[in-house]
């Protein structure tokens, strides 16, 4: 499928995980993709791998996100933004700290926010432009993770009021919402519990329905679908990709 040809996308934290295998999959549909990250050697690294271009951004900094939206928008159109950018600091919450909490809640709230702003200014001048934010299914609230779940259900509520304002314009936004997505992410999580990164896997899929963790590329694909004229009708909803919901 070439569903991506001859269109400018901009992929916040693209530089590993889960925006660098968006990256790819969008690059191999034929768009041109910029890769903002941070992580510069990194980014410059999946950018050079891809074919598209690496781009330094912090995305708590508005000149940096600006001058990210400002770059892939270099042709005068940018057809597709991902915000993929995230950190984690997980702490109960009567361990949390002031700077857990803002440093999370900046880099995924601020941070989507200041992408979504400056990409809605090319998107609705040219009349079309999709959006897909990612979130995470810890939105529905995790141990440990007030600031993560606090930050990613903000997104869903982000996404959904981009959906009202934008849609008007011919612009669509989603938010696609990650289970269990085997990256440095959730290594670095293993570690912190003293596990290998193969064996937290392997406990993790145990409750999900799937039996299997998924991998940066299965949520790729469905960014990819969400960004796609397939998904022209879709519009301010979230999406899980998580192997199947365990209600409790
Ligand atoms: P990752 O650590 O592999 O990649 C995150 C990327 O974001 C890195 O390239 C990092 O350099 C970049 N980044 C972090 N802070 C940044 C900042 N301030 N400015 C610019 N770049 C920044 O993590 P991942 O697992 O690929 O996570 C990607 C997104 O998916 C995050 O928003 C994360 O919260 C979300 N998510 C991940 C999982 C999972 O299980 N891995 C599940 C649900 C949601």
């Amino acid at each position: 499928m070439r569903r991506f040809e001859g269109q400018t996308v901009l992929v916040t934290g693209g530089a590993k995980g889960i925006g660098a295998a968006t990256a790819a999959r969008l690059a191999s549909e034929g768009a041109q993709v910029v890769v903002a990250d941070f992580d510069e050697a990194a980014a410059t690294e999946t950018a050079e791998r891809i074919g598209g271009r690496a781009v330094r951004c912090d995305v708590t900094s508005r000149a940096d996100v600006e001058a990210a939206v400002a770059a892939a928008a270099e042709s005068g159109r940018l057809d597709v933004l991902v915000t993929c950018a995230g950190i984690i600091r997980d702490n109960l919450i009567h361990k949390m700290t002031d700077d857990d909490w803002e440093a999370v809640i900046a880099t995924h709230l601020r941070g989507t926010f200041l992408a979504a702003q400056a990409a809605q200014a090319v998107m609705t001048q040219q009349g079309s432009g999709s959006m897909v934010l990612v979130s995470s299914v810890s939105a529905l609230g995790n141990r440990g993770q007030a600031n993560y779940s606090a930050a990613k259900m903000g997104i869903q509520g982000f996404t959904r009021t981009l959906g009202i304002e934008l849609g008007p314009f011919g612009v669509n936004a989603n938010a696609i919402a990650p289970g269990f997505i085997a990256t440095e992410m959730t290594d670095a999580t293993a570690r912190r519990l003293g596990m290998e990164p193969e064996e937290h896997r392997a406990k993790a899929a145990e409750n999900i329905p799937l039996r299997r963790v998924a991998f940066p590329e299965d949520v790729a694909s469905v960014v990819a679908f969400l960004a796609s004229d397939a998904a022209g009708a879709v519009n301010g909803q979230s999406i899980n990709v998580c192997g199947g919901t365990v209600m409790c």
